[in-house]
């Protein structure tokens, strides 16, 4: 997903103005993008629809150029449909705080169930989880284990009234002779409320596939316990079933908040979409690993981004908004349309917009490509820029539009009123040339400008 939306945003960049056709274009690239994702249709229409009448409606923004409108706008509808504001769990007012999981076997809700608790924990809380999952003979030890890597007690049946292992048929799916999940379920409420638990989490069995009987059961169990959040868990990686599923359990057993499993493996985000858009709940947490450590708090924009693939290129933009001032920018590319002369006073320019915009470093860090250059970008030194600016401010207005002009006496002036040394200046000379030079070439090309003089 990530790879093609990319492309057709790089196919925007390089247009000065954005036309029908443009936005018809690129909308079109946005729909065939989120379809290979595995995004249901209803919600990949939903989304173009909204963001091809935005987009044409064109709101307009002083700092920005119609491709970075279109990419805004792009990335508000994903936060839009991905829920908005993150949110995590509502507690309860009184009592234990009761979490209900719900999901599909193998989604990864006994996992969740430790993670969760270890979150929990971590935060000062004293969660208690509850085995309801007493279909396969292994579940309730499966929990007991989870239990204890993240240090949380587990409430299952006393082992006398597990039995019944004879009956359990080829698929795993046994009859109820584990117990009754729903006087369990009750039983371990009750367990948590006198050994003053403040969260109780509920692991529910899963099947292979949505049954009625499943649903029958998890709708049973959340009547008895009457849950302030039922978490329904699925696989992220499931694609174009995640919609189907997600509806099922939305009808059959109702949940207050998604969590999207296994987003370590390269799930691209397309299920996320799906169930969100189509059931409306916020996505509430990933799990991202088998480890009880593995688990995050879902954050709609930044799983927008992660689906954009552009670092935080919003950010970034919605910086650039506040500090550029357009007539500025226009000149600007004006000057570097018409090849002209890159002078010490656009420079002071750029620095300063720069600076408005916040630290270069960490600017630098959300561009797209430059995750990798974090270590490299770290060493840089800021101060560096500071003696640069000196340096520059210590120019007279003419030695500033004639920087060739600088010969030796002014050289050493400068270096005197900077507080620097000559071959400093020096230094900022041959980069500043070089840059001058390397500026007309890609205007001859058609490229962007980048930051003549800046050291590095
Ligand atoms: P349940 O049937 O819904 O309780 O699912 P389980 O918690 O038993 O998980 C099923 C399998 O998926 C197990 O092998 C887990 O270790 C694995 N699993 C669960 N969550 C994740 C995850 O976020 N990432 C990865 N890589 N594996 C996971
Ligand atoms: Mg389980």
């Amino acid at each position: 997903l990530s790879d093609r939306l990319t492309s057709t945003f790089k196919n925007l960049r390089s247009k000065g103005r954005l036309s029908e056709s443009d936005v018809n274009k690129t909308v079109r690239d946005i729909r065939m993008a989120l379809l290979d994702a595995d995004v249901a249709l209803p919600v990949v229409k939903e989304f173009t629809s909204s963001v091809r009448d935005r987009a044409l409606g064109a709101e307009v923004s002083e700092a920005l150029n119609p491709a970075q409108q279109v990419v805004k706008i792009v990335n508000e509808e994903l936060v839009d449909i991905l829920g908005g504001q993150t949110r995590t769990i509502r507690f309860a007012k009184s009592g234990p705080t009761v979490i209900m999981l719900a999901g599909l076997q193998g989604a990864g809700k006994t996992t969740l169930a430790g993670k969760l608790a270890y979150w929990l924990k971590e935060q000062g809380h004293t969660p208690m989880l509850v085995a309801v999952d007493l279909q396969r003979p292994n579940a309730v030890t499966q929990l007991q284990v989870v239990g204890e890597r993240a240090g949380v007690p587990v409430y299952a049946p006393e082992q006398g009234n597990v039995g019944g292992h004879d009956a359990v048929g080829p698929t795993g799916e046994g009859t109820r002779s584990f117990g009754d999940p729903v006087a369990v379920s009750r039983d371990g409420i009750r367990e948590a409320v006198s050994k003053q638990h403040d969260v109780v989490i509920v692991d529910t069995a899963g099947r292979l596939a949505v049954d009625a009987d499943l649903m029958q059961q998890a709708g049973d169990i959340r009547a008895a316990i009457n849950p302030d959040e039922v978490l329904f868990v699925i696989d992220a990686m499931i694609g174009q079933a995640a919609v189907e599923t997600a509806e099922a359990f939305l009808e059959g057993v109702d949940f207050t908040g998604v969590v999207l499993s296994k987003l370590d493996g390269d799930a691209r985000g397309g299920a996320a979409l799906s169930v969100a858009g189509v059931t409306g709940r916020p996505i509430m947490f990933a799990s991202t690993g088998e480890g009880v450590k593995d688990f995050e708090v879902f954050h709609p924009d930044r799983m927008a981004s992660r689906i954009l693939d552009m670092g935080d290129v919003l950010t970034l933009i919605e910086q650039a908004e506040k500090a550029f001032d357009r007539a500025q920018a226009a000149e600007m590319e004006r000057k570097f349309l018409a090849a002209e002369d890159f002078t010490f006073d656009d420079f002071l320019q750029q620095m300063s917009a720069i600076k408005k915009m916040g630290s270069l470093k960490s600017m630098l860090k959300m561009m797209p490509g430059m995750g990798q250059m974090s270590a490299q970008l770290d060493n840089l030194d800021e101060r560096e820029f500071d003696r640069v600016e000196a340096m520059v401010r210590s120019m007279t207005p003419f030695e500033r539009n004639h920087p060739k002009q600088i010969n030796g006496s002014r050289r050493a002036r400068i270096a005197g009123g900077s507080g620097v040394t000559v071959s400093e200046v020096n230094q900022l000379l041959e980069r500043f040339g070089e840059a001058q030079k390397m500026m007309k070439q890609l205007a001859r090309g058609g490229g962007l400008p980048g930051m003549p003089g800046m050291p590095g």
